[in-house]
């Protein structure tokens, strides 16, 4: 028995028990390595050894707070060789996920049982990276080439029984696991030949390029993908040539930019979700929530709280509004169901916890109550009046209003410490940013209540101080203003997109604008004109093409031209003639700004506004600005969020960047305090 070791091994006549025991993932650590080839050792003179991992799951991965040194022996890709090499055979029984480094393992065994809930997984690029323990190698040459591209290059999950189907797996259980595996080894089928030596499956030329071409199109910039199919590709070299080729690239890839922005993601999503301000709270526990306003919004959020488990009640204003909004969140879940991502009989469920009102008093008894009525103050206002005379008085109240300051909203509230931001983003029930925002006096219970509250409904939940836009809508001002900056001073909208597309995002911000429709930031440019600093710049392009009507795809034409039926952009004459006129108006010589230049400007204005509000208090980490653009904005995960860009780029490229910026804008950006150290300034 080795001692200390998170791997034991216990004869049992001529079987021999190998039990890996690190929770909670049983992660491939330097301490599993080395105690799994120990007990290769130990186990040999049994009949057969059976590799099990204790706990809820079998090996879900490798230990990713061991990536950024370099690797410890003993390696992965030896330890599962010389499972592979063993003359005692091995059978893995397994459970729960078997991710990465759990299903190389496993493929390195002579046979593989597992129970029927049990998922298979190489999600190496998801952090940028390919399997590097023989897993692009073995894979092709246990399940087939497709399945293999499927699982190691767009990061799908298999349930047990595919993996059955495909012959990876010589027996599936809805039993007692430990008996099938007893039943299983008493009655030993001969052994097969070794994965590694067996052929890998061929596939079809076209198959393969219009699997890369997925692959590339839903990367967005994203190298893992497509470099996890170039490895796979090594499986039909002998495995001697193809093996030692993985491991190479896969050490390089931990050393890679991507790699190191996916990890910073991975790690960033847990952090965000601890926050200092909510240390040691401990959370109330929620049932049943009222959602007052069945727009847009507050249909997706009550979509999403029901997905999470919770009763709500959804408050409108009148009867009609009540049966529309009801109508709203009806087509949401079953729409649900029709895209197959909801069962028939949970939407039934789902629907059993919901009621629509257009009576206050029916809310009388929840938890929380979120608001999410027009972006009025006073309409915002005379709804929570209303609520604070039905509901407790310690009943959470949580707004979700997008520009306007909580601390007003809620003025004349008795009670202050249950109230809350809760800033939901569209379509809630599918956007992933939660951002929390308390005000001085939300008590830390409530504050993590809200947190708690987020990951129920599967969010990724983010502090954010009080001003004006919270983080992620101040950062998407700077980015709009910088973006009409560049149109006046030489740029077109489609070179613009397109640079914002090279960075990663799915769209640029004038296609989406053109999305989402240009009115509503109209009606606000007009509300702000009198508050506006003076001695900020201030393009009116925009306005411009509103005066045109061109409102967007809604309306047939926008900052593109639209034909009938079709929603690709075409660049507009009327436009162009808007921006050059505009240029020519105010005396500006137009210089064209080559792609590069708009990237770097994009991502430092990001970046810049980001260290600002970091500086500010208003966000607590840059982990949390990078995580509200990621979840929220689209920022492309494998950059790591505009704060880790900015740390790769560096940030004395930021302060040239935003020095170019206020040269050609004078009195209309703020450095950074971190950018103006960078600088040296
Ligand atoms: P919406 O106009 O689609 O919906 C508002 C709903 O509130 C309407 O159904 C209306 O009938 C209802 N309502 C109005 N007064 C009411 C009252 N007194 N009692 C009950 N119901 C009432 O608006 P929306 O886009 O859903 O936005 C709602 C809020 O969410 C706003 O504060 C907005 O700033 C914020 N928000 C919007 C977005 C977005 O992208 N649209 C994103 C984040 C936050």
């Amino acid at each position: 028995m080795t001692t200390d070791s998170p791997v034991s091994v216990t004869r049992e006549g001529d079987l021999a028990w190998v039990t890996i025991d690190n929770p909670p993932v049983n992660a491939t650590s330097t301490a599993v390595r080395a105690g799994l080839a120990r007990a290769v050792i130990k186990v040999q003179g049994a009949r057969v050894a059976i590799l099990t991992c204790a706990g809820r799951t079998f090996v879900a991965g490798g230990d990713m707070s061991e990536f950024d040194a370099p690797p410890v022996e003993p390696h992965l890709p030896d330890v599962v060789q010389m499972i592979e090499d063993s003359e005692t055979p091995f059978v893995a029984v397994m459970q729960g996920n078997v991710l990465g480094g759990g299903f190389e393992i496993a493929m390195g065994c002579a046979w593989r049982i597992a129970a029927k809930d049990t998922r298979f997984g190489l999600p190496e690029v998801n952090v940028g990276l390919i399997p590097g323990a023989g897993g692009t190698q073995r894979a092709p040459r246990l399940i087939g080439m497709e399945a293999a591209i499927d699982m190691a290059a767009s990061g799908a999950m298999l349930d047990a029984e595919a993996v059955q189907a495909l012959g990876g797996l010589d027996l599936v259980t809805d039993g007692d696991l430990a008996m099938a595996a007893r039943g299983f080894v008493a009655d030993l089928p001969p052994r097969p030949v070794a994965v590694s030596q067996r052929d890998a499956t061929p596939i079809a030329a076209e198959v393969l390029e219009a699997k890369r071409a997925a692959v590339a199109k839903r990367a967005r910039g994203q190298a893992s993908g497509l470099l996890n199919i170039d490895a796979l590709q090594w499986a039909y070299l002998p495995f001697a040539e193809g093996q030692p080729k993985e491991r190479a690239l896969h050490l390089d890839l931990r050393q890679s930019a991507e790699s190191r922005a996916l990890r910073h993601a991975f790690f960033a999503e847990r952090e965000v979700a601890r926050p200092k301000a909510a240390e040691g709270a401990a959370p109330r526990d929620l049932q049943k929530i009222a959602v007052v306003g069945g727009g847009l919004m507050g249909a997706g959020i009550a979509t999403a709280s029901l997905g999470g488990g919770l009763k709500v009640v959804l408050v409108e204003r009148d009867a009609q509004a009540a049966s529309s909004a009801a109508d709203r969140v009806a087509g949401l879940i079953d729409g649900a169901v029709a895209r197959g991502k909801l069962s028939a009989d949970k939407a039934v469920e789902q629907k059993a916890r919901f009621i629509v009102t257009a009576d206050y008093a029916d809310a009388a008894d929840v938890d929380l109550a979120v608001e999410a009525v027009f972006e009025d103050l006073e309409v915002k206002r005379a709804v929570f009046r209303q609520l604070a005379e039905v509901v407790a008085s310690d009943t959470i109240l949580g707004t979700n209003t997008s520009y306007i300051d909580p601390r007003e909203i809620f003025e004349g509230i008795p009670n202050l410490s249950r109230c809350v931001g809760l800033h939901f983003f569209s379509p809630a029930h599918v956007m992933k940013l939660l951002e929390i925002v308390p005000l001085p006096e939300t008590s830390t219970e409530v504050l993590a209540t809200g947190f708690a509250f987020g990951k129920r409904l599967r969010k990724v939940s983010v502090l954010a101080g009080i001003c004006d836009g919270f983080i992620g809508n101040r950062m998407l001002a700077e980015y709009r203003r910088a973006a009409e900056y560049m149109l006046a001073d030489g740029a077109l909208p489609q070179e613009v997109d397109a640079a914002a597309r090279e960075i990663g995002f799915p769209m640029g911000p004038f296609e989406l604008q053109d999305l989402t429709g240009l009115q509503i930031a109209w009606a606000n440019r007009k509300r702000q004109a009198g508050s506006r600093d003076p001695a900020q710049r201030y393009v009116t392009i925009s306005d411009q093409v509103c005066e045109l009507d061109r409102l967007g795809q809604r309306s047939g034409k926008g900052w593109y031209d639209y034909v009938e039926g079709d929603r690709k952009p075409r660049p507009s004459a009327e436009v162009e003639a808007v921006i050059t006129g505009y240029s020519k108006a105010q005396g500006i010589v137009r210089r064209s700004l080559a792609r590069e230049e708009i990237m770097a400007r994009i991502l430092s204005v990001l970046a810049n506004e980001g260290a600002r509000i970091v500086e500010e208090g208003i966000a607590e980490t840059d982990a949390a600005v990078d995580m509200v653009q990621i979840h929220g904005y689209a920022f492309p995960r494998w950059r790591g969020g505009p704060m880790q860009a900015a740390d790769e780029l560096g940030w004395d490229r930021v302060a040239a960047v935003m020095a170019r910026l206020a040269e050609e804008s004078p009195n209309s950006w703020t450095l950074s305090a971190r950018a103006s150290e960078a600088a040296g300034v």
